[in-house]
């Protein structure tokens, strides 16, 4: 543990160029895992994480290397999610390392989370190792992504590692470069211990697991520590590294990274960016910590069947113990019942959230279109933030109403230029600036409300270009808008789970869109159900759904019995996701139906 031996960095790019293939290849050829024992993405070990191909959590592993010089250097590399929603992870880990490999896909280059986070890099001053991947492809153009990467982030790229995470050609490139090109870590081994919590997690037997960096000093088993910011004091009861399985070390030392089991039973006390220093004779003054993630998608969440509740609950208090982004409170819906209003960062991260609720913890549950959180001003002057359309104060009593806007970066190619602005104009998008990275990507920038990008914006931007383009946005502040509570209504009654906050202008079509997709989607019951999109009292738009013509067990009828079993079932799992809301059977989709607005 000599700090000259130690190099601490991250693998950053725009999610699937390549990133967990290639520290699986490290963690192979370092000898940290037997080639047998090897899984596809080892590091990313949340079973969501794995079907899905995307990294959700960071995950820090140390291996040792021997390098060409003789020397063995003790690497600790984190690698971090690339999907836009998690960026807030990304600043997390780079805030532990001292530099970062950028990877780049050398069939796709340059592309907008490559360019978000190789700026994340910059700022935390960190060396950045360019490493363009997937060379083994015939489409390979590793001399086309050299040029984007100097033209469009202006890092030299001449000498940018070439390598397959496939076939595993040019890892050994990357590992020298690391050793040779990354700065080891500076700090002060004999001053009181000042270490940086990047991440944390709950483990059912020890409690809290903090990933800690040793900035100063060291930490080991029975040292008395202080949390700084929320003054929390405990007795470490382990300190050790990855490999990626937990191995107890004696200590921690000056520019180690690791994790620490603080036997503390509540995440909160534990907080990602505080500064952990000793109880006794600590420092005062805490390494800079960073911003907090903050949820910009509002979704409900109710179970199917009430008995539900509770559970639902205690699985959200379960779940936000390892995610400090996910928020939540009580809500209630005359259609749904009792349920919860949920704050995520972003659509992958509610869909995530859902599908970990449902599998995790065997729930029911039905969600609610998305929605952003609208700031109203009422004519008294006070401000009302608004999570859930329900909530939305009689129109009489409003000054006016803003919503959050984002600046959002698009990367085409030149030809689909026309394409994305029809998109972005379409949803309500104000044009700011375009320039050419290179000869082959334009870089367009905009200024688009976050509730037009909930829609099926990405998929449409997609669709679009061909699915060339891609997508970085960060918040960019509330601006004024002329919105309006859209309601739905079966069968003459509101459905206040299916209002929703649009544009005035955009009022009309959507009513109409979304009218005719519900007649699509609500199945027919015994009777006549009429659907209405209105405003205030007034109807927009309507459709009907036609009654059921005859009973579909009337056909079994004196038929034989196991047939008419396999119906029933068939009805039953096709009813799994419907709600009766009155006397109206809903399904799911019906909710999102929203969200699909073209
Ligand atoms: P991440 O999202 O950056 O972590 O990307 P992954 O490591 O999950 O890889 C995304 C996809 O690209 C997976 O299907 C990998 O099998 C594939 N892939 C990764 N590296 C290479 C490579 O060097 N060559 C080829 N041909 N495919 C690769
Ligand atoms: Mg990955």
């Amino acid at each position: 543990h000599e700090l000259s031996h130690i190099r601490n960095f991250s693998i950053i790019a725009h999610i699937d160029h390549g990133k967990s293939t290639l520290s699986d290849r490290i963690l192979e050829l370092t000898g940290t895992v037997a080639k047998r024992d090897m899984q596809a993405q080892l590091l990313d070990s949340m079973d969501i994480e794995r079907e899905r191909g995307i990294t959700i959590k960071s995950q820090a592993v140390r291996v040792s290397y021997t390098a060409d010089d003789g020397e063995t250097y003790q690497l600790n590399l984190i690698d971090t999610p690339g999907h836009v929603d998690f960026t807030y992870e990304v600043s997390r880990s780079l805030a532990a390392c001292d530099g970062a490999v950028l990877v780049v896909d050398a069939t796709q280059g340059v592309e907008a989370q490559t360019v978000a986070n190789a700026m994340l890099a910059m700022n935390a001053d960190l060396e950045i190792i360019p490493l363009i991947n997937k060379i083994d492809l015939p489409a390979a153009e590793p001399e086309r992504v050299k040029a984007e990467i100097e033209d469009g982030l202006a890092i030299p790229a001449d000498d940018a590692v070439l390598a397959s995470g496939k076939t595993g050609e040019g890892v050994h490139d990357l590992l020298e470069a690391v050793v040779y090109n990354i700065p080891a870590p500076e700090g002060n081994g004999e001053a009181p211990l000042r270490a940086l919590i990047f991440d944390s997690y709950f483990d059912a037997y020890r409690g809290v697991v903090a990933l800690i960096r040793v900035v100063d000093g060291s930490i080991k088993k029975g040292d008395k520590i202080r949390m700084m910011a929320t003054g929390t004091e405990t007795l470490v009861e382990e300190v050790g590294a990855r490999h990626p399985q937990e191995v107890a070390e004696p200590a921690l030392y000056v520019g180690e990274v690791g994790y620490l089991v603080t036997g503390l039973k509540d995440v909160s006390q534990v907080k990602v960016g505080d500064t952990i220093t000793l109880a006794d004779g600590g420092v005062n003054d805490p390494l800079p910590g960073y911003r907090e993630a903050k949820p910009m998608v509002f979704t409900g969440l109710f179970p199917i069947d009430g008995d539900q509740y509770e559970p639902l609950k205690e699985a959200l208090e379960k779940l936000s113990l390892n995610d400090p982004a996910l928020v939540w409170e009580p809500e209630t819906s005359h259609a749904l019942g009792f349920g919860f209003r949920v704050g995520f960062l972003g659509l992958l991260h509610m869909e995530v959230i859902k599908e970990r609720l449902e599998r995790e913890f065997g729930l029911d549950l039905l969600a609610t279109a998305p929605s952003v959180e609208y700031h109203v001003y009422l004519k008294g002057g006070e401000m009302v933030s608004l999570h859930s359309p329900q909530e939305m104060p009689d129109p009489g009593s409003i000054d006016h109403v803003e919503e959050p806007y984002l600046k959002a970066k698009i990367l085409i190619p030149p030809d689909y230029v026309g394409a994305v602005m029809d998109l972005a104009v379409g949803r309500r998008g104000n044009f700011v600036t375009m320039n050419y990275l290179s000869q082959t990507t334009v870089e367009m920038l905009w200024e688009i409300p976050l509730s037009e990008l909930i829609l099926d914006f990405f998929d449409k931007l997609k669709s679009n270009t061909k699915g060339y383009a891609s997508l970085d946005y960060e918040m960019d502040g509330y601006k004024p808008s002329q919105l309006v509570k859209l309601d739905i209504l079966l069968s003459g009654k509101p459905i206040d789970a299916l209002s929703f906050i649009v544009h005035k202008d955009k009022a009309y079509d959507r009513g109409r869109v979304l009218c005719d997709k519900l007649k699509e989607i609500i199945p027919r019951q015994m009777f006549e159900v009429p659907i209405q999109a209105a405003i205030g009292g007034r109807v927009l738009a309507r459709q009907t759904v036609k009654a059921k013509r005859k009973d579909v067990l009337a056909k079994c009828y004196g038929g034989d019995i196991t047939r008419k079993r396999k119906l029933l079932e068939k009805q039953k799992a096709g009813k799994k996701r419907m709600k009766a809301i009155g006397n109206v059977e809903v399904p799911q989709e019906a909710f999102m139906a929203i969200l699909k607005v073209d």
